[in-house]
C-alpha cells in the first residue's frame, strides 16, 4: 500500500499549487513527480554557464488581473516590477509592439498621430470584411494590407508553418491595437517577476514537509498508485495515443553570450520577415541581474520536439474532444483529474493555469476533503 493521499504528475505551475494546497489546506501526504530533472516546468530558470541567469524554455512574463493570485504567490517571493517591453523588426527599423500610436506614425512616416487620426487611417486601410473567417481576414479587417504583410504575415508563417488564411480568427486576434503610447506587451493591472526567479518561487512553494518530489520520474513507472491522482502531462500521451497524437509546435533556443552589459535595446525583438529565427530574448531586462556579460536566446520554432503551442486546427480540435471524453469518464471512475497546458490541450498562461489549478484543488477539497 502507497503511503500517499495523492500522486500529483508535473512538477510545473499547476503541480506544484495544487501540492502545494493539498498539503498546506488538507494535510495530505503528497507523491509530487516530473519526468525531468528539475521542478517548475516550463517557468524553469537556471543559471547559464556565463552566470547569467536565463528562462529555459522561452521569456516568461507574470502578469495577473487578480490580486489574490498575486497574494498567494507572495508567500513564496519578493517581486521586482515585470519590465515587458517589445519590439518588431521589419523593413529594417525597431517599431513598437504591439501596434500602437508611435507604430502608426513610424511606419506611416508620420510627426504626429492621436487617437482620433488613428481611427481614421486604418478605416481607410482596413479591408471591410464583416465576418472574419481566419487569421488573415481578422487582421486585414482591422488594420489593412501593409501593416499584415510588415507585422503579422512572416511571423506567423514562422511560427505555424501555417498560412494565416489556415488559423482560427483567434490565432492573431490575441494581439491588441493600442490607440495610445502605452508600449508593454501585455495590459494586465499587475505585472511583476519574481526577485530571484521562477524556479526559487516553485522550490519554497513545494517545500512543505508534507511533499515528496520526486525528479525523473514518469508517471508509468509509478507501480502504487495512491487512490487520487492530478495528471498535467500530455492527455492522448495518457490514453496511449489511441485517437492519435495531438499536434504541437515546438521551438529550439539557441543561447549566445555576449560580451557586453546589455546587447539589444529591450527583452524580446520579434522578427516577422528577416531571419530564420522569431524572436531575440535578452532576459536580463526583466530579471534585472548586475552582471558584465549577457546571453540572447534566439528562438527557432519546429515542428517537433517539446510539445509548446497546440496547433489550432478543427482535427487537432476534434481529436482533443475524443481524449476528453476518456478524461471525464476517467476521472469518475477512477479519481484521476486532468489539469494544465498538457492535460488540457490549451495554450494557457501561468496566471490562467494556476486559477485552474486551484479550481481543481477545490473539487479535491470538496469530494474528499473530509478523508
Ligand atoms: C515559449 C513559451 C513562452 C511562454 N511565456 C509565457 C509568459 O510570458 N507568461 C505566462 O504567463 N506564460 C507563458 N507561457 C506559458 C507557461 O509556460 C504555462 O502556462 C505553464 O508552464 C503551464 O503550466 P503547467 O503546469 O500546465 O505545465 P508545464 O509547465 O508544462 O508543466 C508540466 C510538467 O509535467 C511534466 N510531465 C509531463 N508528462 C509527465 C509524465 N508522464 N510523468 C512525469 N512528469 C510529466 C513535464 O515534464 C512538466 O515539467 C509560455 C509558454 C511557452 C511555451
Amino acid at each position: 500500500m502507497t503511503k500517499y493521499n495523492i500522486l500529483i504528475v508535473g512538477a510545473g505551475p499547476v503541480g506544484s499549487v495544487i501540492a502545494e494546497q493539498c498539503a498546506s489546506q488538507l494535510n495530505w501526504k503528497v507523491q509530487l513527480i516530473d519526468k525531468r530533472p528539475h521542478i517548475a516546468g516550463n517557468c524553469y530558470d537556471r543559471f547559464h554557464e556565463s552566470g547569467v541567469l536565463i528562462h529555459q524554455y522561452g521569456p516568461h512574463y507574470f502578469r495577473t488581473n487578480k490580486a489574490s493570485l498575486l497574494e498567494y504567490l507572495s508567500q513564496f517571493t519578493e517581486w521586482i516590477p515585470g519590465n515587458y517591453i517589445v519590439t518588431s523588426n521589419t523593413r529594417g527599423e525597431h517599431f513598437p509592439f504591439p501596434i500602437n500610436l508611435d507604430t502608426l506614425a513610424q511606419f506611416f512616416k508620420l510627426d504626429h498621430i492621436d487617437e482620433e487620426k488613428a481611427k481614421q487611417l486604418l478605416e481607410e486601410k482596413r479591408e471591410k470584411i464583416e465576418t472574419p473567417k481566419n487569421s488573415e481576414e481578422f487582421v486585414l479587417s482591422r488594420v489593412g494590407k501593409e501593416l499584415y504583410e510588415a507585422f503579422y504575415l512572416g511571423y506567423t508563417l514562422k511560427q505555424w508553418d501555417m498560412h494565416p488564411k489556415d488559423l482560427a480568427p483567434s490565432v492573431c486576434g490575441r494581439i491588441p491595437i493600442r490607440f495610445n503610447q502605452d508600449n508593454r506587451y501585455v495590459d494586465h493591472e499587475f505585472q511583476f517577476t519574481p526577485k530571484d526567479g521562477f524556479s526559487k518561487m516553485f522550490e519554497k512553494m513545494i517545500s512543505h514537509p508534507l511533499i515528496d518530489l520526486q525528479l525523473n520520474t514518469d508517471f508509468k513507472q509509478i507501480k502504487e498508485k495512491p487512490p487520487i491522482i492530478v495528471y498535467s502531462g500530455a492527455i492522448d500521451e495518457y490514453f496511449d495515443f489511441q485517437y492519435g497524437k495531438l499536434g504541437w509546435r515546438s521551438l529550439s533556443f539557441d543561447f549566445q553570450v555576449k560580451n557586453e552589459e546589455y546587447y539589444q535595446k529591450n527583452v524580446q525583438i520579434n522578427y516577422p520577415n528577416e531571419h530564420k529565427y522569431t524572436r531575440s530574448v535578452e532576459i536580463k531586462h526583466v530579471t534585472g541581474q548586475k552582471h558584465p556579460q549577457t546571453v540572447i536566446s534566439y528562438e527557432y520554432p519546429k515542428a517537433t520536439g517539446d510539445p509548446y503551442y497546440p496547433i489550432p486546427t478543427t482535427e487537432n480540435h476534434e481529436k482533443y474532444l475524443k481524449y476528453k471524453k476518456l478524461a471525464d469518464e476517467e476521472t469518475t471512475q477512477n479519481h484521476v483529474y486532468f489539469c494544465g497546458r498538457l492535460a488540457e490541450y490549451k495554450y494557457f498562461n501561468m496566471d490562467e493555469v494556476m486559477e485552474n489549478a486551484f479550481r481543481t484543488f477545490k473539487v479535491l477539497k470538496s469530494k474528499y476533503g473530509n478523508q
